[in-house]
């Protein structure tokens, strides 16, 4: 970072970029990265050399954050939706290969499928390759959450033909805001390089032939980047310890569970969430997050899934019923790494507090 500062260099491009992209790429086990504004422009750049057109089928996670959608709809495709394994919280593999068979059946084959890695938590990859391979569609993976996870002992991110990761502010590590897209694909990562800064044709002037983006990080912005990539493994560890923290401190409560940790992999667990069946906890989640707010403690419910977002109406959904659930029952408490043991006890202790099991007072 004072590097940066120091050598004046402050201009888009420069060492401690490459130097950034070189230390991702080791750190996710992928041979080429891209350091770039948002993890956004990463999974938009991805579906651009994929060559989606207006009119495509983009098929992606229903639960999830909306740019994963969003960069379809960007290049005039449209997102359908998949339902969420009721154990892992991510793309069922089965509803997935529901749909590109009935796809395949009315001869459509789509563009693209975009899994997630939801707060952290790898995808089944092995089945999710599987039923891509099957009907040649390609993958991408996002993996804006999941820096710092693994499947099956391989890191998050590997998967598929692209993965994506995010920076922003309120990732695991941050560069305030940025992202990066990772590809064994050299040359797709050299063409997405050129796309991302203006698409500028070798000559003395400026020369455009295709349409490009404003998408590069800037070389400050990856110095920062470089520190926080050395703070990765703390990061993971802290925010494991967290989530192990509440698991000790909440799971006696009934009818409140921690989102179940799939044996296939190790999240970083970017945030804890939990669901309240209100039948058993006595009251919904809703009520254990005004509870909190009234103590001026910030929760979030998970995601809203995309098939019930206004954009959104009117896509296919295949299943939903999953992703709904999770969003009605679904409570991200507050993870931040540096939370301290008495804060995961004062969080707690205002969870229990709004506890009214049946048969209680
Ligand atoms: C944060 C996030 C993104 C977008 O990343 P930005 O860097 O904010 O553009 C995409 N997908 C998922 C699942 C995310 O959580």
């Amino acid at each position: 970072m004072s590097d940066a500062v120091a050598s004046n260099w402050i201009a888009p491009v420069g060492p401690e970029l490459e130097a950034f992209e070189r230390e991702l790429a080791t750190t996710v086990d992928v041979p080429h990265a891209l350091a770039l504004a948002s993890g956004t422009a990463g999974l938009h750049l991805a579906l651009r050399l994929l060559g989606v057109a207006p009119g495509d089928e983009i098929v992606c996670s229903d639960l999830t954050f909306v740019a994963t959608a969003n960069v379809a709809t960007y290049l005039g495709a449209r997102p359908v939706f998949v339902d969420a394994d009721p154990t892992t919280w991510n793309l069922d593999p089965h509803l997935l290969r529901e749909e590109l068979v009935e796809a395949a059946s009315a001869g459509r084959r789509p563009a693209a499928v975009i899994a997630v890695d939801l707060y952290g938590q790898s995808a089944d990859y092995d089945a999710i390759e599987a039923v891509c391979a099957e009907f040649d569609v390609p993958l991408i993976e996002d993996a804006a959450e999941a820096l710092g996870s693994s499947y099956r002992g391989r890191p998050t991110g590997g998967f598929g033909r692209f993965g994506v990761f995010s920076f922003n502010g309120n990732k695991i590590i941050t560069t305030s805001g940025g992202g990066a897209l990772v590809s064994a694909d050299g040359e797709a990562i050299e063409r997405a390089r050129h796309l991302a800064a203006h698409a500028k044709d070798p000559a003395p002037h400026y020369e455009h032939s295709t349409l490009g983006y404003n998408y590069r990080l800037s070389n400050l912005l990856a110095a920062v980047g470089r520190g926080q990539l050395r703070v990765l493994p703390e990061r993971v560890e802290a925010r494991r310890a967290i989530a192990r923290r509440y698991a000790e401190l909440l799971a006696d409560l009934p009818g409140l569970e921690l989102m179940p940790e799939a044996d296939y992999g190790r999240s970083n667990r970017w945030l804890t969430c939990v669901t309240i069946e209100p039948a058993r906890f006595g009251v919904d989640r809703e009520a254990v997050r005004l509870a909190l707010e009234a103590e001026n403690i910030e929760s979030r419910p998970l995601w809203k899934p995309m098939h019930l977002q206004p954009l959104y109406a009117g896509h296919r959904v295949r299943g939903g019923a999953v992703a709904e659930r999770l969003f009605e029952t679904g409570l991200c408490l507050p993870s931040g790494s540096a939370l301290r043991d008495r804060d995961l006890e004062r969080i707690a202790a205002i969870v229990r507090s709004a506890c009214r099991p049946r048969g209680s007072a």
